[in-house]
């Protein structure tokens, strides 16, 4: 399977910040991994105009459940097709806190995520309180199950495993804790996928930057990255596409 280096821009970056994209590509004219920058909505024609010729993938942050509509202030997932996004971050913990996502939202996203012929990257993940009551698997399993489309396939969805307690905060799980999850949710893809579940990226992302990005890649099931902050500066972001 080939491996996925995710960056979120979350709400930030303007027209200048694109120069990081060209910076990227020209570093990493033909990376080993799938690269893909979900910068913010306002920036996706632009970037997706950038780079079409390249190995970067542009994609969204979040898209509206419904095609089109009376839905002031959304975007569709046909939008941000239009704009040349290929991919979808959706139920983002930060969606899931400040807007009150449910999975079920997610998941009415998600398969119109597909319907549009975007690639959804479903993120998960459970909070310090969750993990330290240790209900992280049991959180992570009804997410993750409440979350994945109908017709979710290995070629259409990425699942992104983010401890809520984990991001953006410098802190990141032990590696046997990254690797007893994402063990757990490759099970749980295969028994609701079938064999398919094997071959769906299941991505790790809180915290992760230059310094521990090859030791977290090297645990089983982590098939890429999910990254923040270390996703804005194209050296940074260059140095974890070099260690997937
Ligand atoms: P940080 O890499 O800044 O911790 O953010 C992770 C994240 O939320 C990516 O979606």
């Amino acid at each position: 399977m080939q491996k996925l280096a995710a960056g979120n821009w979350k709400m930030n970056g303007s027209g200048a910040a694109l120069q990081e994209l060209l910076a990227l590509v020209e570093a990493h004219p033909a990376p080993a991994c799938e690269m893909l920058i979900c910068p913010p909505a306002t920036l996706i024609a632009s970037a997706a105009g950038m780079t079409a010729r390249g190995p970067l993938k542009i994609g969204g942050q979040d898209c509206h459940a419904k095609a089109s509509g009376a839905h002031t202030g959304d975007i569709s997932a046909a939008m941000l097709k239009d704009a040349g996004a290929t991919y979808v971050i959706l139920g983002h913990s930060e969606r899931r806190t400040d807007h009150g996502e449910t999975s079920d939202q997610v998941k009415a996203k998600a398969e119109a995520a597909l319907a549009a012929g975007l690639t959804a990257v479903v993120c998960i993940g459970e909070t310090e309180g969750q993990r330290d009551a240790g209900t992280t698997l049991s959180v992570c399993g009804a997410q993750l199950h409440g979350s994945l489309p109908q017709g979710a396939s290995a070629a259409n969805t990425v699942v992104a495993y983010e401890p809520v307690w984990a991001i953006g905060t410098g802190r990141t799980p032990t590696i046997a804790q990254i690797a007893e999850v994402h063990a757990f949710l490759r099970a749980e893809l295969v028994k609701a996928l079938g064999e398919d579940g094997q071959g769906v990226r299941i991505l790790y992302g809180g915290s992760v930057k230059p310094s521990n990005a090859a030791e977290i890649f090297a645990v089983p099931h982590v098939d890429g990255a999910l990254v923040g902050g270390a996703s804005l500066k194209a050296s940074d972001f260059g140095a974890i596409v070099a260690a997937l």
